[in-house]
């Protein structure tokens, strides 16, 4: 039961060849890591998927249907939600005000409001229950500015959260996270899929974090998926093993 594919997916931009020729299938359920030296093209492939950019060739299914030519709503409506690579929260407001405000998005987006009069209400509970998902109920009052690097990380989720995902792309979600975070966050993430059954996606240069949390792994090299497979097979592949001399991280 495939949720999420690229069949034959490029990028040219100004004659470079960003994205070229890929096709990859993520079954209901994985968790699928996407690894790669700096510039293989990775952020540039979730752009794709998520509807951040348009591809030049190929097509993008999400849940059986023909997403290529979606918007980001639209592909947000239908089940996809993503983080991006640098944080974008509103810093002056408290946690809980960040995540009530995703949610209060979501369901405008979603449902019609007469069908919901006391709908901000349930934002809130929404919003309460997603920092018990993420743990982080115990900062819903702290302003989102003074939060550590990994608690940041968790509150993206906790508001990716909101819309209710079933496809969710995090692009490092470990970038700048203390190390003392880090074991927290891969809780988070883990949880994703174990306990919420979402299918992820996920960028990470910790290899330690991705070969732990993932069931297969991607790996892009020059905009091209270099291999696809279980954790493994890709890490003794010597085609990968070459991608990464010179490369230090
Ligand atoms: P990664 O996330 O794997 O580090 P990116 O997807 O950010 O890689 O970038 C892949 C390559 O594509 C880089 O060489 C980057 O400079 C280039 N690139 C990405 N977006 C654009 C763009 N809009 N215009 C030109 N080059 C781009
Ligand atoms: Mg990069
Ligand atoms: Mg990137």
């Amino acid at each position: 039961d495939v949720v999420l594919s690229a069949t034959g997916l490029g990028l040219r931009i100004g004659g470079a060849t960003i994205i070229d020729d890929v096709s990859l299938a993520v079954p209901r359920g994985e968790l699928l890591g996407v690894i790669g030296p700096n510039g293989a093209g990775k952020t540039t492939l979730f752009n794709l998927l998520s509807g951040v950019a348009r591809p030049t060739a190929g097509r993008v299914h999400l849940a059986g249907r023909d997403v290529t030519s979606s918007s980001v709503d639209a592909r947000a409506r239908a089940g996809l939600g993503r983080t991006f690579q640098t944080s974008n929260l509103f810093v002056g407001l408290t946690v809980r005000e960040n995540v009530r405000l995703a949610a209060q998005a979501a369901r405008g987006g979603a449902v019609s409001l007469l069908r919901f009069p006391r709908r901000q209400d349930a934002a809130t509970v929404d919003a309460l229950a997603r920092l018990e998902q993420v743990g982080l109920a115990h900062h819903a009052e702290t302003l989102a500015g003074g939060l550590s690097h990994g608690d940041k990380r968790k509150l993206e989720i906790a508001m990716l959260l909101a819309a209710g995902p079933e496809v969710i792309l995090l692009d490092e979600p470990m970038a700048g996270v203390g190390s003392a975070d880090v074991p927290g966050l891969v809780e988070v993430i883990r949880s994703l899929q174990r306990e919420h059954g979402a299918t992820v996606l996920l960028v990470e240069h910790h290899m330690d974090v991705v070969l732990d949390l993932s069931d297969r792994l991607a790996v892009m090299h020059h905009g091209s998926l270099l291999a696809c497979a279980d954790p493994e097979t890709v890490m003794a592949d010597p085609t990968v093993q070459s991608a990464y001399l010179g490369e230090s991280a």
